[in-house]
């Protein structure tokens, strides 16, 4: 008979843009690859479901990001397991009863985290409920190098690592090779399975078809030191001899609306165009030659799929700070804080360095994991039919 359709629930947060972007490339591909088989839900159950300290991790993240010192000292003051441990069962306790509602009412065949404090308070929920045993839990990391321990739980079917270094650091923990797998960082399916011709976007993005164009950001959230950078390559593309712009600006301020309209009521020598949270973030990328952002390791996975150069010039403590040596360490970029170096860089990247821009972005192409994704959502198939032959005789039901 006909197959009952399975739910997959994605838990993530809207923390930043990368662990949304990463919900969002599972369940595309999961649609690409089974068509109507699975029922995607992607939520931010904290949000919707719990009270204080949880649902309010949004706003207290940019807080803490903000205020960098503060954001450190959370990332690591929280490292040591004994103290993440308490501290979450406090709080699973606390917020069992609505987290239990959650799951009672999408009664997931197939749990994905995609966020670093989403697998404990689940894990127990599910465990109390008796269907740790009927449920598919899995992780998919998103950091790619340098991540918390909070990602790692001993509970899951599976702990999808970006990296090689991430895997290394979950067999420390202590999962189990049979629960752990590499395949890279999930990027949307747009990135990876749509043809780009450089031109015809340029055209629809009204973007000048000559210059060479570089495109600035700073996360989801516009975070960096964007304005100061916009400012330099205003200079630093310029030539002030000849009277004319030797390359062209895109940047992209996600949710910083006071960066936005910043920039936007400046005088402009190159030709600039200044955008707000974009949801079509392959176009834009397509449509440029090289790019400046914080390393945050959605934006870097995506800029390498597309053959971008680029400059980090920032990162957030802790977990973005491998996501650095992983870029340079491998040619696909540099990092500097300056804007002055990044405006020259680009700068002559676009002048006498074009081959160093070349060599850059073949080196981006070959550090790329473009199916990393599908991989991913095969596997979880794959685990699915295997939870299915198990249960064959048994009564699924919550
Ligand atoms: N992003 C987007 N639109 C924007 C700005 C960012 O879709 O206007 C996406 C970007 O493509 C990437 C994610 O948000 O997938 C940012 O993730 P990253 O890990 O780089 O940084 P975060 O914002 O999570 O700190």
């Amino acid at each position: 008979g006909a197959e009952r359709i399975k739910t997959v629930l994605i838990l993530m947060s809207d923390t930043g843009g990368g662990h949304r972007a990463s919900a969002e490339a599972i369940r595309d591909a999961f649609k690409i690859e089974f068509g109507d088989d699975y029922r995607i839900i992607i939520k931010d159950v904290w949000k919707e479901y719990t009270g204080w300290p949880l649902n309010d991790m949004e706003r207290q993240y940019k807080f803490m990001v903000k205020h960098v010192g503060l954001w450190s000292v959370a990332f690591h003051g929280t490292s040591p397991k004994w103290i993440h441990r308490s501290y979450l069962s406090a709080l699973a306790a606390y917020y069992a009863k609505e987290i239990e509602a959650g799951l009672m009412e999408y009664k997931p065949d197939i749990i994905i985290s995609v966020h670093p404090m989403m697998q404990h308070i689940p894990l127990w929920v599910m465990k109390w409920q008796g269907l740790h045993k009927k449920v598919i839990f899995v992780t998919v990391i998103t950091d790619l190098n340098t991540c918390h321990r909070t990602w790692f739980h001993h509970g899951v079917s599976r702990c999808y690592c970006p990296s090689k270094e991430v895997a290394k650091r979950a067999l420390v923990d202590g999962l189990g090779d049979s629960q752990i797998r590499v395949f890279g960082l999930p990027v949307r399916p747009s990135f990876s399975r749509t043809i780009v011709y450089k031109d015809e976007l340029r055209r629809e993005l009204e973007i000048d078809s000559n210059l060479p164009l570089v495109l600035l950001m700073g996360g989801g959230e516009g975070m960096g030191p964007v304005k100061k950078t916009a400012q330099a390559l205003g200079d630093s593309l310029y030539n002030s001899k000849e009277r004319n712009p030797i390359g062209q600006l895109i940047v992209i301020c996600g949710r910083n609306k006071l960066l936005a309209s910043a920039l936007t009521s400046q005088e402009w020598k190159i030709p600039i165009k200044v955008r707000g949270f974009e949801t079509q973030m392959e176009k834009w990328m397509g449509a440029s030659d090289c790019i400046i952002t914080k390393a945050g390791p959605g934006t870097i996975a995506e800029a390498l799929i597309c053959g971008l150069p680029i400059i980090l010039n920032d990162y957030i403590p802790g977990q973005e700070k491998g996501n650095v040596s992983y870029v340079v360490d491998n040619g696909a970029g540099v990092f500097t804080r300056s804007p002055k170096e990044t405006a020259t860089i680009v700068a002559d990247w676009f002048t006498s360095d074009s081959e160093k821009l070349k060599t850059m972005s073949q080196n981006a192409l070959k550090l790329a994991q473009p199916e990393a994704v599908f991989d991913i959502v095969k596997d979880i198939h794959h685990l699915s039919k295997q939870q299915q032959r198990i249960h064959l005789y048994n009564d699924f039901s919550y």
